[in-house]
């Protein structure tokens, strides 16, 4: 049988073991799978564009487990009551092809891409960095800054959206962190000013300029992870010009992400090479570094993982009839039990 995660039971984990611990356990996958890089399966995701959107279909496999996430990205969903990500996701055996789990991953999506910033800040953002600047307030920011509060020592985070109402929400569900001051900024650059890192993750299908390089203070980590899509992008060029990027899979961040308005031979660096050692992360103090977030299939493995092993330790999921249980494999016409319908016919 399938066992089916639905969000609350995703929920359900998160309340058990508490976001922090959860956040740090995907840390600890990711970086496990991250360098593991070369066993694996890989494939920029297949992209379907629409005026307003994207739906996308994002396949990974090592040789004993294959995973796919569905996901969309519709920046104007809210006016129809919806997010502007949505996710659903499938683990399954190799050997066999037989999917294992079903599991929601639209709250997954969001605890996997704040993970993920933050074990790519932990090897490119100044270790003593305390301050954040965070543009864009909606449905991923929360995470954002709770994993840059509870796992790298963010301390303030300097809070700027075009909503107020977004900005409201969020200072409402960060207000009683402790040890987190929250500043909410007339603007961007009112935002940046003088933060160690900066995290852009706004939506909208436009080539935005949320950061233009005037902003940039020597030393800055850039966690821009709202550019994800061809035609979306937050970062002015000269941003990149100025920086050492990091990126997931080199392939798809030069269709997707902030690069994709960068020639060709534009120098970027993937993330397994600094985590394996194979790459520098930060060169000196005064380096600024981006990193080129577009979310990659690895990163939904893993979370898929992680949920998989925790449902089966904390007893949730539920038993789905995905695939017919036949006492005899070959005889799938059985499964329809016609029987009394052909002899009467
Ligand atoms: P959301 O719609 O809930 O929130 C986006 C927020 O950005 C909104 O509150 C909006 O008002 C704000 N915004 C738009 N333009 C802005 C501007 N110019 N300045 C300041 N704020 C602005 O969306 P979300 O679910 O939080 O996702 C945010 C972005 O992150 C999306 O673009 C999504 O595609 C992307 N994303 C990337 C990854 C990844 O792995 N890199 C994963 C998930 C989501």
């Amino acid at each position: 049988m399938t066992t089916v995660l639905t969000t609350q039971d995703v929920a359900r984990i998160v309340q058990r073991v508490g976001l922090p611990d959860l956040l740090r356990r995907l840390v600890a996958n990711l970086e496990s799978d991250y360098l593991r890089w070369a066993e694996f399966d890989k494939t920029p995701r297949v992209a379907a564009h629409s005026p307003d959107g994207v739906i996308e279909l994002m396949p990974i496999a090592d040789a004993s487990l294959y995973s796919f996430k569905y996901v969309n990205g519709h920046p104007k969903n809210h006016r129809f009551g919806l997010p502007t990500v949505m996710a659903f996701g499938v683990l399954a055996d190799v050997a066999t092809g037989a999917p294992a789990l079903l599991s929601e991953l639209t709250l997954t999506t969001a605890m996997r891409t704040a993970a993920t910033s933050v074990m790519v800040a932990k090897r490119l953002a100044r270790p003593d960095s305390r301050v954040m600047a965070l543009i864009g307030n909606g449905a991923q920011s929360e995470f954002q800054a709770l994993a840059f509060h509870h796992l790298l020592g963010i301390r303030e985070l300097r809070l700027y959206d075009i909503d107020p109402a977004a900005t409201a929400k969020l200072v409402r569900h960060l207000s009683r962190t402790p040890g987190l001051t929250l500043t909410v900024c007339a603007s961007t650059a009112e935002a940046v000013k003088g933060a160690d890192i900066v995290t852009t993750v706004t939506a909208d299908k436009t080539n935005a300029t949320i950061l233009t390089p005037d902003m940039i203070e020597p030393g800055m980590h850039i966690n821009g992870v709202g550019g994800d899509c061809p035609g979306k992008t937050e970062l002015h060029r000269g941003v990149l010009e100025m920086a050492r990027v990091i990126c997931e899979f080199e392939p798809q961040s030069r269709i997707e992400g902030d690069m994709q308005q960068m020639p060709a031979d534009f120098p970027v660096t993937e993330f397994w090479r600094v985590l394996a050692g194979e790459a520098a992360g930060r060169e000196s103090r005064e380096q600024v570094t981006v990193f080129d977030s577009v979310g990659f299939a690895l990163e939904d493995f893993s979370a898929l993982r992680l949920l998989h092993d925790m449902a089966r330790q904390l007893g949730l999921g539920a038993p789905l009839d995905l695939i017919p249980q036949m006492a005899d494999p070959k005889d799938l016409f059985g499964e329809l039990h016609l029987s009394g319908q052909l002899q009467a016919a």
